[in-house]
């Protein structure tokens, strides 16, 4: 058991001056202010970290650890379609399985360096499982699954059914769910199954990315024509509004992260808030695929839980959450605590995990040293490195 001493903490969702957190391992004791922990626990070794702020990690809400192999493969800025038409060309050619494991592991070892203990990874393949177990044990792998072709999607669903769960099983302890990618890659049955497999767990799913989405689930537009000219669709969607889709094929469900939310406007955003959902922003990697942004004003203001991911290296520099929050702060003007709360409490949230700052929680040391007593800013503004370490 150890005390933790820092000049600020950041404690559910706020930052904190005057605090001490005990912690014994990997869990939080207590945290109160200074004077009342010193009386309360006598003997116990104090760890001073200085002048600066404690937190007990960041979560990545979005991420494909497994795509680390596509940094500067896929072309910047082309829109939505033609990055689309890059992707899947691009995986056409198979890349070397070792390539692809040493690519992810690398990534997944650089977000443990820049202070994330844990991650929202979408998977198609499982190889995570085994590199996360170690490093963020806390982590969901989101098991994402498409076809769009029906014949297909119900072969897909015929396999899970038998697989699944031997397949869950092969992730412990990291904890699997299953996941459809988007409803313009996947058909409406096994997105119904996908979405209804494990009800209490989170469900993700890519949503609103590109102004294309809307028009496919009418059988319009540009997505629509590419995905009709591979010959992949055979099931003509005839929708105006995407919820009265997602309702449909039953598929409206709560604990969903709404990842990107590019194209959402305020009855979309309502729909999910209604649902106890998640927006997940992504918002460097829709300016790297489509040169455009969210409307995060109107995000915040919706009130929905809001989270934030970096996606993967085929469409980002880095797989730093910090620093994806470090660009809503350039381009947005939002308070830093609540910045930092889109990347610790509400990802927690999201993905049902007990995590943070807090008594009973989990949590892991990221330190940041800073100078100034606006150090939230200062960590934003600057390119602050955080200290890492293991908690006694
Ligand atoms: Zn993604």
């Amino acid at each position: 058991m150890e005390i933790l001493k820092s000049e600020y903490i950041f404690s559910n969702g706020k930052i904190l001056k005057d605090y001490l957190v005990v912690v014994d391992k990997n869990t939080v004791i207590d945290v109160d202010k200074s004077n009342l922990i010193l009386k309360s626990y006598n003997n116990i070794k104090i760890r001073d970290l200085g002048y600066g702020v404690l937190f007990g990690g960041f979560i990545n809400l979005h991420t494909h650890t497994e795509l680390s192999y596509m940094k500067n493969k896929l072309p910047r800025k082309k829109g939505f379609v033609g990055w689309l038409e890059a992707m899947i060309k691009s995986k056409k050619t198979e890349e070397d399985k070792n390539t692809i494991i040493a690519s992810a592991q690398k990534g997944i070892k650089d977000m443990a360096s820049y202070g994330t203990v844990a991650i929202g990874d979408i998977s198609n393949t499982l190889i995570s499982c085994e590199l996360l177990k170690n490093t963020m044990p806390l982590s969901v792998v989101f098991f994402e699954n498409y076809a769009l072709n029906k014949e297909r999607a119900c072969l897909v669903k015929k396999e899970l059914q038998d697989t699944l769960i031997k397949l869950e099983n092969g992730c412990k302890p990291i904890k699997m769910t299953p996941t459809a990618h988007s409803v313009y890659s996947t058909n409406g049955c096994l997105i119904e199954f996908l979405a209804n497999k494990q009800p209490n767990n989170p469900f993700s799913i890519h949503f609103l990315e590109s102004e294309y989405e809307k028009p496919f689930i009418n059988s319009q537009g540009k997505l629509f024509e590419l995905l009709d000219g591979y010959g992949l669709v055979d099931t003509k969607l005839n929708y105006k509004d995407i919820f009265d889709y997602l309702k449909d094929i039953n598929a409206y469900r709560k604990k969903t992260i709404f990842v990107h939310c590019v194209e959402a406007n305020n009855s979309d955003l309502e729909k999910i808030k209604e649902i106890d959902s998640t927006v997940c922003l992504c918002p460097r990697s829709n300016k790297f695929i489509s040169d455009t942004l969210p409307n995060i004003y109107a995000i915040e203001k919706s009130g929905v839980n809001i989270g934030v991911g970096t996606d993967s290296l085929a469409s980002n520099d880095d797989l730093n959450v910090l620093n994806e929050i470090r660009y809503i702060y350039k381009h947005f003007n939002i308070k830093p605590q609540k910045l930092f709360r889109w990347i610790t409490d509400n990802p927690a949230k999201a993905l049902n995990l007990n995590l943070g700052l807090q008594k009973n929680k989990a949590a892991y040391g990221v330190f940041f040293a800073t100078n100034t007593p606006q150090p939230l800013e200062e960590i934003l503004e600057n390119q602050l490195k955080p200290l890492t370490f293991k908690v006694q």
